[in-house]
């Protein structure tokens, strides 16, 4: 299942930097205890087993996704030097790459100027575009959607932002109408606007919420963590397609090469339309930046210490596949969603299944049908079992009731919230795949209906 074959590739890459560095006198490193690496590293192995098949199209739960060969490769080929990202100093090529990599993540947008940088996640990354809202809006309310992400409640305390929640409509997206009213009391710096929530894929009416900005003026921040690259795809439904049509018309945005980037984790990025909020970084740091009067990258980022690996590996990643649309990384992105497309068709239109709103992304959830709510959020936790004994991997999610309102026909109402099912089908081989992935779901929820 693992691919080794890129082994060799990282070998001559290996050689080649190595070259590079032929005038220094010769060298070789103290490795403590590097008679035991070899029975250590196996250790490691052994350990690993015990996780999900993460890249296998079987598992089909969380979002989680394998990098891909190049930005491994090109990772630990960096590794060789570890190169510092902060200052130019630790990380001189690799910054270079960082501020391109970066630079094409703009272009996406359409953006010709900005500023951004990579970082942690994408917690770090919201974390920086709501520092940047509350230094320009000290006084003034963050608000997101009951959908979005947990953290931008979290981050606003940790800032010390007042932070209020706009409910959902029946779609998991951020409701006008409510927006609206708390728009009207005035104290508003900031609306983050998540495109595709975690938990369904949902995106906010970003063009409506733009009208609104016109009227009551306030920042937008996009929360495109999980959703951002899709973009570039060419079969979005109407409202998502509007969405992503207007997205480089935001102040800020975030966008996680860790998820659909194909990155190894520790690659978020953060992104402000206007570089002048480059003044708000200003610090004096006493020891980094005085090698070159080139920006550093540290001069505008709250971390210090960052990976240049994770630069190379996102630079490599985006010189093999650009980000364009009807380009190969565009394709892939499609094929996700024509997956999530069949599951959902299928799902619908079986009568052991209840389903929300269609997929705007390629996150599906559903549930089985029963007579209660009750009923069906215990039987969700056994198909999740049932599957994973045929190991079919899903994840397990709670979603408000009204979520299901449309589809769940004589069931009785005895919850407000559906324990459901969820699949997050990121890799492109679950288009395929869909078909091994019903048969063994079908099975599951037949078995557990038996029970
Ligand atoms: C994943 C996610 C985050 C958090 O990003 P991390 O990379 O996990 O830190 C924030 N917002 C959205 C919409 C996400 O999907």
């Amino acid at each position: 299942m693992l691919d080794k074959e890129n082994l060799k590739l990282l070998w001559e890459a290996l050689g080649r930097l190595d070259e590079g560095f032929a005038e220094l006198p010769e060298f070789a490193g103290q490795v403590p205890g590097k008679n035991r690496i070899s029975e250590v590293l196996g250790a490691v192995a052994d350990r690993l087993r015990d996780n999900y098949p993460y890249c296998h199209p079987l598992y089909a739960g969380q979002m989680l996704k394998p990098p891909h060969p190049v930005a491994r490769l090109a990772y630990s080929l960096t590794q060789w030097i570890n190169p510092n990202n902060h200052a130019l100093d630790g990380g001189r090529a690799t910054s270079a790459m960082e501020k391109e990599a970066v630079a094409g993540i703009a272009a996406m947008l359409g953006w010709h100027e900005h500023l951004g940088h990579l970082c942690g996640g994408g917690t770090m990354a919201n974390l920086e575009a709501l520092w940047v809202s509350g230094r320009l809006a000290p006084e003034k309310r963050i608000l997101a959607s009951e959908q979005a992400h947990y953290t931008h409640g979290r981050i606003s305390a940790v800032l010390q932002l007042p932070f209020a929640a706009v409910e959902c409509d029946a779609r998991g997206r951020m409701d006008l109408s409510k927006l609206r009213e708390e728009l009207s009391r005035g104290d508003i710096g900031t609306v983050v606007a998540t495109i595709g929530t975690t938990a369904t894929g949902s995106v906010d009416p970003l063009p409506e919420i733009l009208e609104l900005r016109e009227k009551f003026g306030f920042r937008i921040h996009a929360d495109a963590a999980y959703g951002g690259y899709f973009g570039l795809a060419s079969n979005l439904g109407e409202a998502a397609r509007h969405a992503f049509d207007v997205l480089g018309r935001v102040d800020s945005l975030v966008i996680d090469p860790h998820k659909h980037g194909l990155q190894p984790y520790g690659c978020g990025c953060v992104l402000f339309r206007d570089p002048g909020v480059g003044r708000l970084y200003k610090h004096d740091s006493p020891y980094t930046y005085f090698s070159s009067r080139e920006l550093h990258l540290g001069e505008i980022s709250l971390e210090c210490s960052r990976a240049g690996a994770a630069a190379a590996a996102l630079w490599a990643t985006q010189e093999l596949l650009p980000l364009a649309k009807g380009g190969e990384f565009a394709r892939g992105l499609e094929d996700c969603r024509r997956a999530a497309l069949d599951f959902h068709g299928r799902l619908q239109s079986d009568p052991r299944f209840i389903t929300p709103f269609p997929p705007e992304l390629d996150i599906v959830v559903f549930a089985p049908r029963a007579e209660s709510i009750h009923a069906a959020c215990e039987l969700s936790r056994k198909v999740f079992n049932a599957a994973a004994r045929r190991n079919l991997h899903l994840a397990v999610a709670e979603l408000p009731i009204k979520f299901f309102a449309a589809s769940l026909g004589g069931m009785k109402h005895d919850r407000a919230t559906m324990i459901c099912l969820r699949s997050v089908l990121m890799k492109p081989e679950h288009r395929d795949w869909l078909g091994r992935i019903w048969e063994l779901l079908v099975e599951s929820v037949d078995e557990c209906n038996m029970r």
